[in-house]
């Protein structure tokens, strides 16, 4: 530790973040990040706790708390503070492969866990990753780096998510031959076609994919595997397959007037917008309109909130984001202590964007939606809600949510979104391969592996754990790859 007094001396400062009403006009990212220095002395902040929960990725209370991939998070920041930010990177690139996404896109469950976090602000460890990195990018330190030897072996990668990048890096970096499929018209899965532009420029995937195909990886896009593109012919070609095609089964919302015009899955409308940005800055206009509308989103999750940003650009008339559980406590709960994951109120990006604009939070808690009403046109006019209470179940014990009499209420809704989660792994693939699935319709492996029920066959990321976080992708692709490469070499130094 190099500055044992720096918690005490400097307060924790973020990057300078463009105010809402002015950053709603474009799709960039709007952060500011500090300069140099003075990211130094957030570095400076870390004290080298002898028990490093920021790293630890252990679960606690059913959570994740701290960096699954174990980043060695006090190191990194004393290089920080120190200024020796090669070092920095070579130390982060030991446990990581794409620090540019989870310096943008990461909860930063490291920070959570911080213990500078226990009675004041966290280090701003995720910021220090994100200057570790674009510093590393800046000053010419990341370049392609081929294996030297080939071993000859090949490797079919499935999905072009985070866990398939990572897996494809790792094995590729061991001199195996890799090439990754991609059902989608370009590489990157939810990091391209689901996480805006606005938190993950596409320009930052782009960058890193050049790196790669340097490096000797194939990418093949359009390519659907099981559909257009054989499971069997790709298990005689390649030495092993890895399946990492993510858990991209939305789950719907079944109530009277479901099949009314104006009414999409979140990631549809999601990527709808992107592939516009991408293929023509919206000329082309081939993305599912908001200008004018009134938006309802369903979910107040992480996907809800991206589409309320996301609605708020396009100039929706007004936005309101559904939630059925009840609005969580501003500050930690008595049976959610530190260093668990926080489950407090946390106002995002977008909803900062509609108090901003509308001057109210979009979400309404508690509530969920009975109905969808249509006009003439059979397009989605309003929906129909009612406001929910939790209540013990007499047969199951267990506590749910059930409907409040008398609180029904209609609001006005034209393009309706809904962001009510995933429910697995899409069966046309595991069963391409003849995978099994679990209970949760993941592709199943036994505990910490990722060797599915058909030899040879691999999974990884949301495929296997279900929809997650993009650190967890990168660690579930980095573990894959480690067990491919020990199936095929009887050992890994991976
Ligand atoms: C809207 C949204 C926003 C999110 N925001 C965040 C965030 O801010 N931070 C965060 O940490 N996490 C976020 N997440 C979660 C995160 O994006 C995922 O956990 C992560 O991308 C999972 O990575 P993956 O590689 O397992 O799968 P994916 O990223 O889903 O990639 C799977 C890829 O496989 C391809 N594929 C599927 N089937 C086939 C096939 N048969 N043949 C060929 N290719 C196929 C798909 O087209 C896709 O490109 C978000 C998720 C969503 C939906
Ligand atoms: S990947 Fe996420 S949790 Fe890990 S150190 Fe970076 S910001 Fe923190």
């Amino acid at each position: 530790m190099g500055k044992p007094t720096g918690f005490i001396e400097y307060e924790r400062e973020t990057a300078k973040v463009e105010d809402p009403k002015s950053r709603v006009r474009h799709f960039h990212e709007f952060r500011q990040p500090l300069s140099m220095e003075k990211q130094r002395l957030q570095g400076a902040r870390c004290m080298a706790c002898g028990v490093p929960f920021c790293q630890s990725g252990m679960m606690l209370g059913g959570m994740a708390s701290g960096c699954q991939l174990h980043n060695l998070v006090p190191e990194t920041n004393d290089l920080v503070y120190g200024g020796n930010w090669q070092q920095a990177y070579w130390r982060l690139m030991k446990t990581h492969c794409f620090p540019e996404f989870t310096s943008r896109v990461c909860p930063a469950l490291c920070e959570a866990a911080c213990t500078c976090n226990l009675h004041g602000e966290p280090v701003a460890t995720k910021e220090n990753e994100r200057a570790i990195i674009e510093t590393a990018y800046e000053k010419g330190w990341i370049k392609a780096s081929p294996p030297a030897v080939r071993t000859g072996k090949k490797i079919a990668v499935v999905g072009s998510g985070p866990s398939g990048l990572a897996a494809a890096l790792q094995l590729n970096k061991r001199g195996h031959l890799v090439t990754v499929y991609e059902r989608s018209d370009r590489i990157g899965g939810l990091l391209r076609y689901g996480i805006p532009n606005m938190k993950l420029e596409k320009s930052v995937i782009d960058r890193r994919l050049a790196l790669m195909e340097e490096e000797g990886i194939t990418f093949v896009t359009n390519a659907d595997v099981g559909a257009d593109v054989d499971a069997g012919a790709l298990l005689k070609e390649y030495d092993r397959v890895i399946l990492a095609c993510g858990a991209s089964n939305p789950r719907d919302i079944q109530v009277p007037g479901r099949e009314a015009k104006g009414i999409y899955f979140a990631v549809d409308f999601l990527k709808s917008v992107t592939k516009s940005l991408l293929d023509s800055d919206f000329a082309d206009q081939k993305f599912i309109p908001a200008k004018g509308k009134n938006v309802l989103v369903i979910g107040g999750g992480d996907t809800g909130n991206d589409c309320v940003g996301t609605a708020i650009r396009l100039g929706a008339k007004s936005v309101v984001q559904l939630e059925m559980m009840p609005e969580p406590p501003k500050e930690r709960a008595e049976n959610n202590p530190w260093p668990q994951w926080p489950r407090i109120l946390k106002t995002d990006y977008g909803q900062e964007e509609a108090i901003a604009l509308f001057g109210q939070d979009p979400r309404m808690y508690q509530t969920t939606v009975t109905e969808f009403v249509a006009n003439k046109k059979g397009e989605v006019c309003q929906a129909k809600v009612v406001k929910l209470k939790s209540q013990k179940d007499e047969k199951s014990g267990r506590m749910q949510m059930v409907p409040v009499e008398g609180s029904e209420q209609l609001l006005s809704a034209d393009l309706v979104l809904i962001a009510a989660g995933f429910l697995g792994a899409q069966k046309y693939v595991a069963d391409a391969f003849g995978v099994e699935r679990n209970a949760r319709t993941n592709v199943a492996t036994k505990p910490d592996g990722y060797e599915t029920s058909v030899s040879r066959v691999f999974t990884a990321g949301d495929m296997h754990r279900g929809q997650s976080l993009v650190v967890w992708a990168i660690r579930e692709g980095r573990e894959a790859a480690r067990a491919v490469d020990q199936s095929l070499m009887g050992y890994t130094n991976l």
